[in-house]
């Protein structure tokens, strides 16, 4: 057998409207590179009918193949998933909705001769995104890197090109709230980008509500900084030299009797609730670095595999299950 020199990763959620179209799309650019590739689609517990439709491919197909999964898992453990059973030399990440332009793996590859490890598709513009959208997306990736010291590309997705030693890398990175972008940065490698401007989704809805992206800003910033944790030791000394100041003025008007203090409900009152408030906050972050903890201590698996469809030539983690 011709040894496989690209891997694609398409993680697939309900996505039985745009497959057919994506799968054709893919399979066009993919042959007209000339050389050995596979098609790894991720069907991460779809509810319609984007499995049958699938194994269709595969079916007429034996270049396309499929990992499915015990239920839904996520867009980063399946990304997780395709790369570790990727046999390609370059193995490329591609949304199934072709926000990501499949035209533009030619040139990525094209960059990945010229010796780069990593190409990642830079986003010029987003179409058919809501204004709120395109404001968060900004406006995190910019508060993201001021709190990491890994420079993570502003405005890049997860549409990209990897070397196989990037993946070999990455395959020591255990973590389970996965930032795959984050973690690709971290590893460092030659990375560079070729341009794009996202196109609305094709069909469908997007599969990223916000409490999805929300989740995911939140591992982002967890699992590269700590600093959220050092916001309690800032906060503390501040308001200890409020509250030690203050401590003062009231024990020296007491002693002196300075001024009447009988009332006082208002200012306790005041006092209480902003220190409860600034507590319970610190307290919840606290708690959101130790429930990750916990996540990880557990060690269970990153993604549960029910079912593979086609000849995998490379079987991906141990502990993936499945087979
Ligand atoms: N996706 C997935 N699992 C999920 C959510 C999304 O595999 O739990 C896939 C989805 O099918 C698509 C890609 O991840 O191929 C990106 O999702 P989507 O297009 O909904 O995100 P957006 O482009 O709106 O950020
Ligand atoms: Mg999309």
């Amino acid at each position: 057998m011709e040894t496989i020199r690209f891997s694609l990763v398409v993680p697939v959620f309900n996505e039985e409207e745009v497959l057919p179209i994506t799968n054709q799309r893919l399979l066009d650019v993919m042959t007209s590179l000339g050389e050995a590739f596979e098609i790894i689609y991720i069907n991460d517990g779809s509810r319609d009918r984007s499995g049958s439709i699938i194994r269709t491919f595969c079916k007429a197909d034996s270049r396309i193949k499929l990992l499915e999964f015990s239920r839904n898992f996520g867009h980063q453990p399946a990304i997780t998933a395709g790369m570790d059973h990727a046999a390609g030399q370059a193995i490329i990440i591609i949304d199934a909705d072709l926000q990501d332009p499949p035209e533009l793996i030619g040139p990525m590859i094209e960059k990945w001769r010229q010796g780069f490890d990593v190409v990642y598709g830079r986003r010029r513009a987003r179409e058919g995104e809501t204004w709120f959208k395109q404001k968060t997306a900004t406006a995190y990736y910019r508060m993201l890197n001021r709190l990491t010291d890994v420079p993570i590309p502003v405005d890049v997705g997860d549409f990209r090109l990897i070397d196989v030693r990037v993946r070999d890398a990455l395959l020591d990175m255990p973590e389970h709230n996965r930032y795959v972008r984050g973690l690709i940065s971290w590893l460092g490698f030659s990375q560079t980008d070729v341009q794009f401007v996202r196109a609305p989704r094709l069909a469908g809805k997007t599969k990223y509500p916000l409490r999805k992206m929300v989740k995911l800003g939140i591992d982002g910033i967890t699992s590269f900084s700590y600093k959220p944790l050092k916001l309690g030791i800032g906060l503390g000394i501040i308001l200890s030299i409020f509250s030690f100041l203050f401590l003062i003025f009231v024990f020296v008007a007491r002693l002196f009797d300075l001024v009447i203090m009988e009332p006082g409900y208002a200012s306790l009152m005041c006092v209480i609730l902003f220190f409860f408030g600034v507590t319970m906050i610190m307290l919840g972050i606290i708690g959101e670095y130790i429930g990750r903890i916990f996540e990880e201590v557990k060690g269970r698996p990153l993604y549960v595999i029910s079912q593979r469809v086609g000849h995998f030539a490379r079987k991906g983690r141990k502990t993936t299950g499945g087979d």
